[in-house]
């Protein structure tokens, strides 16, 4: 049997880890969603593409809806990899609580082309061309957005491009923008270059090593607001998303409406804001109780390799 002999020191340092997970959780205020206005809309903030541990995410379908709440996110897509069943999940969780509005997804996920299909009932098969990818979410009265178009998709995406109702322009790959195969400014010329109007999304396509809400969608719904609704907006192009310059892409109206009366989304970065002092103590007091067990653990592993009797 593991016997557990722990020195005071690495009680106090587990005691003060404790205290800042303790902080965490009890200090985790979510930002005020206040009701917004423009051209005659309510405006919305959006991220309509996250992931969750069903396949390659890390927050299950109801943390993903938690977290969209401390997000200050007023709707949400969970658009898991060839299925919609998390996301169903997530909306009935949300109903459940106190929202924020889930809109069902799914990413039909391929070797050609990634497509978001949001406001769809049932899952959309993946094995079948793209034409047909985009009718069965057009058949369920869904939105088909043109996920990550980088020109490593163009050759499937391009023939089809106007049959999109949206496509993102801003993702997280404008944060790291160094790889060839993932350029973001080919993602600004797939939506520009479009010879009919697309709605511009921006998404953060949430897995977890990057922010659910890091790019966000404003999305300009006639109330009441109902996940209808959102469908509605996003089919008319209803859309603006901003670059990290804070251009503006998007219908040209409401881009003029933001001009005139600017908005700015809430927190939509990297960085980490505590909600008070007591958070900040707390977690730090939380860091150094974590480091202070790592050093001990190490410690106490140096004192037992040099403690242990040496083979003859
Ligand atoms: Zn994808
Ligand atoms: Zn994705």
């Amino acid at each position: 049997m593991m016997r557990l002999a722990l020195s005071p020191a690495y009680l106090v340092a587990i005691a003060m880890f404790g205290a800042g997970v303790f902080g965490g959780v009890v200090c985790d205020e979510r930002p005020e969603r206040p009701v917004v206005h423009r051209a005659g809309y309510r405006v919305l903030e959006g991220d309509f593409h996250a992931h969750t541990g069903w396949s390659d995410g890390s927050l299950s379908p109801l943390g993903i809806v938690r977290q969209a709440n401390r997000r200050g996110l007023d709707v949400v897509s969970i658009t898991e990899h060839n299925t919609v069943w998390p996301s169903r999940l997530g909306r009935a969780y949300a109903n459940a609580t106190s929202g924020p509005l889930v809109v069902t997804g799914e990413e039909v996920t391929t070797a050609r082309f990634h497509v978001i299909a949001i406001g769809i009932e049932s899952t959309v098969s993946p094995d079948q061309p793209l034409d047909g990818v985009l009718a069965a979410i057009h058949a369920q009265h869904g939105i088909a957005i043109a996920a990550h178009p980088v020109r490593h998709f163009w050759p499937s995406l391009l023939p089809a491009r106007e049959s999109f109702d949206a496509a993102e322009v801003m993702h997280p790959i404008a944060y790291s923008d160094r790889s060839a195969a993932w350029r973001w400014s080919d993602m600004v010329t797939f939506y520009t270059e479009a010879r009919a109007p697309l709605g511009a999304i921006g998404s953060s396509d949430y897995h977890w090593m990057s922010v659910l809400g890091l790019c966000r969608t404003l999305v300009f719904v006639r109330e009441p607001v109902t996940e209808s609704a959102v469908i509605d907006a996003l089919r008319e192009h209803h859309t603006v998303t901003f670059d990290r310059e804070g251009n503006a892409f998007g219908d040209e109206t409401l881009v003029a409406a933001l001009r005139s009366e600017p908005y700015v989304p809430r927190t939509s970065d990297y960085a980490y804001r505590g909600s008070s002092t007591v958070d900040r103590v707390l977690r730090t007091i939380g860091w150094l109780g974590l480091t202070g067990m790592l050093l001990l653990r190490a410690r106490k592993r140096r004192v037992n390799e040099r403690d242990e009797p040496q083979p003859k």
